[in-house]
């Protein structure tokens, strides 16, 4: 699962988000009756971790390149190399007179710009998409848009790479994966890829609407959940499944 919009109602200020009981309930039940149960962030992996609170699930961060597992935070050697590039580009970045409400957040592997807390979101994504775009092509980097926010970052280490990389290493048969964002829809369109590239394999994916902050484009995805909310319901009515 995603966290933020999925298992977390997005909040204006990242730092205040949290992550629904019920949802973190069913994680849990569910860890102890499937072989992965994972979280899949932009945020670091420590975040997600922090948020989430469980042990006995895997974190993993930064969209995909950094993965959490017994206390240790591991990057993955194909985003180190991309770490000047980023680190300039955060630079540069910071030097704009930017327009009111916009907060940059400097991430391991990434640099993110919100814009939530602007007076007129339209304008200001325009503003932003104008500057951003051929600054991250500049670098070498890529430009994400996501729910009032751009992310430039590594290109291709997302998390359609990072769901790829999981199911291969761990040797998957079956996955569901809970997403709401367009980084998400990388995940669901590895998922559909993997699935019909093979016999026995299973592969579900679930975009989360919230007519609230609707993604730039819609999700393409097998089912659709109703908020955070109808993330709670479906996530403890699989964990009683399980049992
Ligand atoms: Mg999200």
């Amino acid at each position: 699962v995603d966290v933020d919009g999925t298992i977390s109602p997005i909040a204006p200020d990242p730092l205040s988000a949290y992550v629904l009981p019920g949802c973190r309930l069913a994680l849990e039940e569910l860890s102890q009756h499937v072989d992965l149960v994972g979280v899949l962030s932009g945020r670091t992996a420590q975040q997600a971790r922090q948020m989430v609170g469980l042990d006995g699930i895997e974190y993993w961060g930064g969209h995909g390149v950094l993965h959490l597992a017994n206390g240790t935070v591991r990057m993955a050697p194909e985003a180190e190399r991309f770490l000047s590039a980023v680190t300039d580009a955060r630079r540069e970045i910071e030097s704009w007179d930017m327009p009111p409400g916009v907060l940059i957040e400097p991430k391991p592997t990434a640099v993110a710009v919100h814009y939530r807390l602007a007076s007129d979101h339209g304008a200001t994504q325009t503003w932003l998409s104008e500057r951003l775009a051929p600054m991250a092509r500049a670098r070498g980097l890529e430009l994400l848009p996501g729910r009032m926010v751009f992310e430039i970052r590594p290109p291709g280490l997302g998390k359609g790479w990072c769901i790829q990389r999981i199911i291969h290493e761990r040797g998957l048969q079956s996955i569901v994966y809970i997403g709401d964002d367009q980084t998400d829809g990388e995940a669901f369109a590895a998922i559909h890829s993997w699935r019909t590239a093979g016999p026995n394999r299973v592969g579900v994916t679930v975009a989360v609407e919230n007519v609230e902050v609707p993604p730039h484009e819609p999700l393409t995805a097998d089912f659709v959940l109703s908020g955070v909310r109808g993330v709670e319901r479906a996530l403890l009515s699989l964990a009683v499944r399980a049992r």
